[in-house]
């Protein structure tokens, strides 16, 4: 048996649709926080658990006949708060006897500073004696949202701040579907994936990407006067590296970064 956790949020709900489409619905167990956000996964018949990263004991029955375990990180605001939920869940698992726990973490972390939530949560599940598959996520595609993309359609011009910036931004939609053939694989040939996208994307693509959308032009201009908090985080984490382990997972191509903009500017703009 499956156990996600984390299951009532975007990337969660994702991957059981995807796991849905290969095993069913009897294999899986939803581990959420808040049953009342729950009401369509029961729909699909799958088994719902409260599974909350800061109540031990509803971990202890919730891992109960889970085999494998895909541990979503907490989107709690202090890492200092998510490793402790992290490491509850991590113990949960191993009193419970799950035998192949997954984490989802961020692409390359581990090239980053060595105290950062994703590395100390893998190290912690590498010292639990479990067996395991870090799945690393890149960069979510929404970070696109706080650029003003409707703007840059409207004015025809894409402002950002000036810099080599360079992205391996997924959408969830495509990490899901990796994710879910990863859980349902007995074949893992490392213990590590970097799920990113095999190359990556600049603000020039992305004003392409946005011209060819919106059947307009759109060029991109830095602008030294554009800031926003969203460079600074964006300056801390590597967002440049790839790797094709994302496509191999999925299978196919990741998608392309026009086809994955609908979704966030508004039709008819
Ligand atoms: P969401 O915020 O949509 O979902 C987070 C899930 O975690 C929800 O199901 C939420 O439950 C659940 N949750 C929150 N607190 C607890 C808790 N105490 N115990 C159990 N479950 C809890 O995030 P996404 O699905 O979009 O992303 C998944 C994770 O990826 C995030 O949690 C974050 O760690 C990380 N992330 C990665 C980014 C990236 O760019 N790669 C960007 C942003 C986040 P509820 O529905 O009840 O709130």
């Amino acid at each position: 048996t499956i156990m996600i956790t984390g299951a009532t949020g975007q990337l969660g709900k994702l991957i059981i649709t995807e796991l849905l489409q290969k095993i069913p619905a009897g294999q899986l167990i939803a581990g959420v926080r808040n049953p009342d956000k729950a009401a369509g996964l029961q729909q699909s018949g799958v088994e719902i658990r409260i599974a909350d990263y800061n109540l031990e004991a509803s971990l202890d029955s919730a891992f109960r006949n889970a085999s494998r375990l895909l541990l979503i990180s907490s989107p709690h605001q202090d890492d200092a708060v998510r490793l402790v939920q992290h490491k509850r869940v991590i113990d949960a698992a191993r009193r419970a006897g799950v035998e192949h726990i997954f984490y989802t973490g961020f692409a390359f972390s581990h090239q980053g500073s060595p105290d950062n939530v994703h590395t100390l949560t893998e190290q912690a599940i590498a010292d639990s004696g479990l067996r395991y598959t870090f799945l690393r996520n890149a960069l979510y595609l929404d970070f696109i949202n706080v650029l003003g993309l409707q703007e840059a359609i409207i004015s025809g011009e894409l402002l950002t701040s000036p810099g080599e910036w360079r992205f391996n931004s997924v959408t969830r939609r495509d990490l899901a579907q990796a994710t879910a053939a990863v859980l349902l694989s007995d074949q893992h040939d490392h213990p590590s994936y970097e799920f990113t996208a095999p190359q990556a994307w600049t603000f020039h693509d992305l004003a392409e990407a946005l011209s060819e959308w919106a059947g307009k032009s759109v060029v991109h201009r830095e602008d030294p006067g554009i800031q926003h908090w969203i460079y600074n985080y964006l300056a801390s984490i590597n967002t440049s590296a790839t790797t094709s382990d994302l496509e191999r997972w999925m299978g196919r191509p990741v998608t392309p970064l026009k086809k994955s903009i609908a979704d966030f500017v508004i039709a008819g703009q």
